[in-house]
């Protein structure tokens, strides 16, 4: 389904000098490459100088042993990257590296301000000069123009920005983990070998090593240095945990401020069976973002699940633009029907959300065609109707299929023979959090602060 993720961070503070501290950022990025596949990079710092390396790709085309051998130090950060604010170019690629009148700061940042426009305008007034066309640069620039210490300077940062940021910071003796204070973004601490480690999920943790420690909560800035670790709370708000973090966003065997992403994904289908019942013979799940809710549904409804559409992992980016014959295909590039399993059967469809509505209409029709007597929706979230503003890109509001159709006429344009979305409260329930420590505006419409006016991404741009 085509919400585009944000990005991910990753950042190590080891007690020592480690030679192959970029390596293991290096591995713990795959890990968090779900959040992000348009570039990647990681700067290094040796307590002196920071070295850096990024380009526009996957973690295992941007890398190579020569680079990663290049990158030793202390301290490490890393980052994986799809664009929300300013397009995919190597200049917006991230850490973003620098000065400061202490020597260099490398950022990286998964979220996206509200205010970064004004922020920017005002900096440029008082004589800043931008690089890229991100929003992550306004946060590297109000910190690296204050006079006062870095803490104090990151303090300040986050009285003037609005919106959604997990942030890594790294000067050349210190990494400081900030999440803002209504901790839409996850991001956590664990630990290994007496070093430090912080990840927008732990699932990162498990691919080196690493052991969990805690979550960061919102509003808390944490600094490793050669002190050990210390802790700043300063500025608290609404909690508002992005609720597509558990939708869609974060790997299922991730765990998000102590709740599982597995067993909310499963209970959000075992809900979905309770509340749209239906008369079918097999569950199919759209791979892979249907596959946890289709075992919660098919568990509760006690029809069995199979794997009737076969994804093709290797397709997932080419720059190779495909032939016109080749584009009417559409979603057949990417999945394909198992048809001995499919025909004659009546088929419970099974996806986490519906955004324009064309690709759940394509499969509803491959089904149809390979010989399925029937196919029933059913969406594991609630209509999306109102578009993301804090690091989530679910297209413009005019191009929500909710957005403007009734669950009737939507199911009508899939050509299915029900449709059935899951209830907000269904969704809550599934979480297990308070409604009140989430963010759920892309079904409501009542966003946690004000908004800016829409198609934000290219604003820089336009320039
Ligand atoms: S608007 Fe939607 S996608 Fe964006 S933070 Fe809120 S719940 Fe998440």
């Amino acid at each position: 389904m085509p919400i585009k993720e944000a990005c991910g961070l990753l950042g190590i503070y080891s007690s020592q000098p480690d030679e192959s501290i970029a390596r293991t950022v290096y591995y713990g990025l795959f890990a968090l490459q779900h959040r992000g596949q348009e570039s990647a990079g990681i700067a290094v710092s040796d307590t002196r100088s920071i070295k850096y390396h990024k380009g526009i790709g996957l973690v295992s085309e941007i890398f190579s042993e020569e680079d990663l051998e290049d990158l030793k130090g202390k301290m490490a950060i890393g980052h994986v990257r799809y664009s929300t604010t300013g397009s995919n170019c190597l200049s917006n690629a991230q850490p973003l590296v620098v000065k400061y009148h202490s020597g260099e700061l490398a950022i990286a940042h998964n979220g996206n301000l509200v205010n970064a426009y004004e922020l920017r305008n005002d900096l440029e007034e008082n004589g800043a000069m931008f690089h890229t066309t991100t929003d992550s640069e306004v946060i590297a620039a109000l910190i690296a123009r204050s006079r006062k210490s870095l803490i104090e300077a990151v303090i300040e940062c986050m009285e003037k920005i609005r919106g959604a940021y997990s942030l890594l910071l790294m000067s050349k003796d210190k990494l400081i983990a900030i999440r803002d204070s209504n901790g839409f973004r996850p991001l956590c601490i664990g630990s290994y070998n007496g070093s430090y480690v912080v990840a927008s999920e732990n699932v990162a943790f498990d691919t080196i090593g690493a052991e969990f420690l805690r979550d960061i909560e919102p509003g808390e800035i944490v600094v490793f240095d050669e002190n050990g670790i210390s802790s700043h709370k300063v500025i608290t708000s609404r909690k508002s945990l992005c609720v597509f973090e558990f939708v869609y966003f974060a790997r299922p065997d991730s765990v998000i401020d102590k709740v599982s992403v597995y067993q909310t994904r499963w209970k959000a289908g075992a809900i979905l069976a309770r509340e749209h019942p239906v008369d079918a013979d097999l569950v199919v799940a759209v791979p892979d973002s249907g596959n946890v809710a289709a075992i919660g549904f098919s568990d509760t409804s006690h029809i069995p699940m199979g794997m009737g559409l076969i994804k093709n992992r290797y397709i997932g980016r080419t720059f190779i633009q495909p032939s016109q014959r080749i584009r009417n295909l559409g979603v057949r590039l990417k999945l394909n029907p198992l048809k001995d399993l499919i025909n004659g059967k009546r088929i419970v469809l099974v996806d986490d959300s519906i955004v324009r509505g064309t690709t759940m209409g394509q499969i509803v029709k491959m089904l149809k065609d390979s010989g399925a007597k029937q196919v029933h929706v059913r969406i594991s979230s609630p209509p999306i109707t109102h578009s993301c503003y804090f690091g989530i890109d679910t297209s413009t509001r005019r191009e929500l299929i909710a957005s403007c159709h009734d669950v009737e006429s939507i199911r009508k344009l899939l050509d299915a023979d029900s449709l059935g979305y899951l209830s907000i409260d269904g969704l809550i329930e599934s979480i297990d959090m308070k409604e009140k420590d989430l963010c759920i505006a892309c079904f409501t419409g009542e966003y946690p602060m004000q908004i800016p006016r829409e198609g934000r991404k290219y604003l820089f741009e336009k320039r």
